[in-house]
């Protein structure tokens, strides 16, 4: 399997990448299935499977995204955290997961178990990514590691330019590529960016892309993310919040235009959390790829 900063390497044409989770239900597999099936007609560049909250989807992750390599050419990776396991569990799964031929994994701290309300680090495991990735390093493990990134800050850090701080620590540990939360206003990614050129971070930085397909989103996003959002944007959805066809057509020509944006500011890629739902993906990349 192709490790995915040989894509970000080589690759001319922007490297478009999928997220899915790990579904809870028999019918969520199937569904799942078909959404990588029809999503494949527009050659994602890889895709990504997420490790769920509390380490609770440990075995499901690594079954789906053997899978989709079973099935499909293009790359895969295996998201996983520090949560519930420390490092001799750690090292144990993923040996195991390197040993099913997974070279590419987004190593991340994770956010506590579901009713926990902060992250708490398990006794002999890590504090935060940085500290799961320096150990991935040192134990020789071999996986092509992407990171996460927050252009509105992490919740948990006191200001940006500390969470970007944090953010070299993590680099220099040996991230290979970074992954942002989902934003919506390209202002804010371009500052962010700017601060970690400043600090000296160089791996590609991919922006987090997410289409709002429901009004009540909007609030979800600025809760749990920290989200803010252009007024105009949520004044033209407001106005269609019960016409599904227009509110639909609306979020994609918003989300289309914000990717066509960002690539030319030069990013590398677009990487679009998929809430395994087809369609808006789909039809963003479609309309990208021309
Ligand atoms: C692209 C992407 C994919 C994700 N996938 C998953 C998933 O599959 N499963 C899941 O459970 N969650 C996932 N998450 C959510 C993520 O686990 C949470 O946001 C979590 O709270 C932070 O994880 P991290 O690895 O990004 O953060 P870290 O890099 O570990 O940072 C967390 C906090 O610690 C601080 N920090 C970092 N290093 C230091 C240091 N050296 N000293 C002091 N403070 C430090 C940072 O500033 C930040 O505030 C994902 C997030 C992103 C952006």
């Amino acid at each position: 399997m192709k490790k995915i900063s040989e894509i970000y390497g080589s690759k001319k044409e922007p490297v478009y990448s999928f997220e899915f989770l790990p579904p809870k239900t028999p019918e969520g597999d199937v569904k799942l299935m078909e959404t990588v099936k029809e999503l494949s007609q527009v050659n994602p560049d890889f895709v990504t499977v997420t490790y769920g909250a509390g380490g609770s989807t440990r075995d499901k992750t690594v079954q789906i995204v053997t899978e989709i390599s079973k099935n499909y050419s293009f790359p895969t990776a295996s998201h996983f955290t520090c949560v519930g396991a420390d490092r001799d569990q750690i090292r144990e799964i993923l040996k195991g997961i390197r040993s099913k031929g997974i070279v590419n994994l987004m190593a991340l701290r994770g956010d506590p178990p579901r009713g926990e309300g902060e992250f708490k680090k398990t006794p002999g495991g890590f504090e935060n990514a940085t500290e799961l990735i320096s150990f991935i390093r040192s134990e020789k493990l071999d996986f092509c590691i992407g990171g996460g990134c927050y252009p509105e800050k992490h919740p948990n850090a006191k200001s940006l330019e500390e969470d970007v701080r944090h953010l070299k620590l993590k680099v220099d540990a040996g991230t290979d590529f970074l992954v942002s939360q989902l934003f919506f206003m390209n202002s804010t990614f371009e500052n962010f960016l700017n601060l970690v050129r400043k600090v000296g971070i160089r791996v590609p930085v991919i922006p987090g892309i997410m289409p709002i397909t429901s009004f009540s989103q909007i609030e979800r996003f600025r809760t749990l993310a920290g989200c803010e959002f252009p007024s105009s944007l949520i004044e033209d959805l407001q106005e269609v919040e019960h016409r599904p066809e227009e509110f639909y057509r609306r979020s994609l020509n918003f989300t289309v235009k914000q990717c066509r944006e960002l690539l030319e500011m030069g990013v590398p890629g677009i990487h679009l959390y998929t809430l395994n739902q087809t369609h808006a993906s789909y039809d963003i990349v479609r309309e990208l790829k021309g």
